[in-house]
């Protein structure tokens, strides 16, 4: 079972190409100079050499002996938090800004939540000389100062987005809006593995080299795989990129995780995969939080990176053709394994990785004895203002 897109961009019934007429030039150009860079051996040494030499790649897995020891499964942990910037976004950003080079390409444009794409990609647009602009919601621009000095010490542009929420999906369709008018110079970066064909399924490529890393890894330390994968689950480009190596792997269970934010019973949450149905949003046919007439509902989560309420297209078709389970945790549920996996392995998750530690505790979710592989997307400094309003020692 190795998932490729059908010519169309549809994962099964998902995915697709739902943009303005004016886009479709572009997104067909970017399709066709992906899959040729993609096939190119010079393309793909270019990218491992920065990964290697820039980001850090590859990164190691730990084996957790107290998170182990705490639940009876046997817990190891893949590292994307030991990436530079923090977390796995880079790979994406890295990938496509070498695209946009190749593709002669001047100015990259990126739309940011929390601000970790924003920054993923300011970093390396200063790395290769590229002119970048971050289309940011107000809303956000005030919840996460720090990102956005971060983005301007690095040489970006932020552009405040004041329409709809002031969040990440007006930032979105802002940055849509500016690509559609700069098309010939621009490239757009999307920080996730949604949005039209072929982002889901050209931001999975990019993505993938964290599962191809880690299954070799588990394979030449223990000689056997895991029996589950966890990883949470946003737009879905961490988890994405876990998931390939091992969906072949028929016996290796797959669990995707949302946020649950206030409870998946209260509304307020960004789970579209357990609790929502499928429709269209930001150019892509997917399960998304809509209501009744099909009007995107406000979304919740304690964590801003998975504070969204689509998901990608692939991630639709492996719920519906049962091949990843997807479940949600709680923001208290998150909060409290972000507190255990700091205090017993001494290693801080984002807030969004938390929510793939926390099912670790669940043992009607994974029976004692099973050995878990579990995706630590980031590291939680960005994330110790919000954890240190809610826990007081
Ligand atoms: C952005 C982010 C996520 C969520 O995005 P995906 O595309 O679903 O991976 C998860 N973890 C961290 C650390 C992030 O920064």
């Amino acid at each position: 079972m190795l998932i490729r897109p059908d010519e169309k961009g549809r994962f099964g019934a998902f995915g697709g190409r739902y943009v303005p007429e004016t886009l479709i030039p572009a997104l067909e150009e970017l399709d066709l100079e992906f899959n040729k860079a993609w096939a190119d051996p010079l393309f793909r040494a270019e990218f491992d050499h920065y990964l290697k030499e820039y980001v850090g790649r590859p990164n190691p897995i730990t084996e957790a002996k107290k998170l182990s020891s705490d639940t009876g499964l046997h817990v190891v942990i893949k590292r994307e938090d030991l990436n530079h910037t923090g977390a796995h976004k880079i790979n994406n950003a890295l990938g496509q800004c070498l695209l946009a080079l190749r593709m002669g390409k001047k100015r990259i444009i990126a739309e940011t939540g929390a601000g970790q794409h924003g920054v993923a990609t300011a970093t390396v647009c200063a790395l290769f000389g590229l002119e970048c602009e971050v289309y940011m919601g107000v809303e956000d621009i005030a919840r996460q100062q720090l990102n956005v000095f971060r983005m301007k010490l690095l040489g970006a542009k932020v552009n405040p987005v004041s329409s709809g929420t002031q969040t990440l999906k007006d930032a979105l369709n802002e940055a849509m809006r500016d690509w559609v008018t700069n098309v010939g110079d621009t490239h757009y970066i999307i920080g996730t593995a949604a949005g039209p064909h072929p982002y889901p399924y050209m931001v999975r490529e990019f993505q993938r080299v964290i599962g191809d890393e880690a299954r070799a890894q588990y394979l030449a330390r223990y000689d056997r795989l895991p029996d589950v994968a966890i990883a949470c689950v946003g737009g879905g480009s961490n988890a994405i990129g876990m998931f390939t190596a091992f969906v072949p792997d028929a016996n290796v269970r797959l669990i995707g995780v949302e946020a649950g934010g206030l409870g998946l019973n209260s509304g307020k949450h960004a789970a579209p995969l357990s609790a929502g149905s499928p429709g269209v949003l930001h150019g892509s046919y997917s399960y998304l939080m809509q209501d009744d007439d099909g009007q995107v509902i406000g979304t919740h989560s304690i964590s801003a990176g998975l504070d969204y309420p689509g998901v990608g297209a692939e991630h639709s078709y492996l719920k519906d053709a049962g091949r990843v389970e997807y479940i949600a945790i709680d923001d208290d549920e998150a909060i409290n394994a972000l507190k255990w996996v700091a205090s017993s392995e001494g290693l801080i998750p984002a807030i969004e990785s938390a929510h793939a530690f926390a099912p670790l505790r669940n043992r009607d979710l994974l029976p004692e004895g099973s050995r878990v592989l579990v995706n630590m997307s980031g590291r939680g400094d960005k994330d110790m203002e919000t954890v240190a309003r809610l826990l007081s020692f």
